[in-house]
């Protein structure tokens, strides 16, 4: 059996491609801020490290849909930070 039979996978809502978890960043509202990583709540999976899915994510507004939250300009430029840097 293979090793990745287990293993989830989730939807990276910029490029929309299916990854395991662990090839993907996991992006949810906590105190305020969009953080990354496991929490409560709604999250929403972007490909680790592609500035192109965080556009896309972050431009056509699928990623405030997958949160199910309005994100300001601000949200979006700290999560960028917490992102890349
Ligand atoms: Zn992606």
């Amino acid at each position: 059996m293979p090793a990745t039979a287990a293993e989830p996978v989730r939807t990276c809502v910029g490029c929309r491609r299916r990854a395991p978890i662990r090839a993907l960043v996991r992006v949810s509202r906590r105190q305020g801020a969009l953080a990354l990583g496991p929490g409560p709540g709604r999250g929403a999976w972007l490909c680790a490290g592609s500035p192109e899915c965080f556009d896309r994510a972050a431009r056509g507004g699928r990623l405030g849909r997958a949160l199910r939250d309005q994100l300001s300009d601000r949200d979006l430029v700290g999560l960028q930070r917490e992102l890349f840097g």
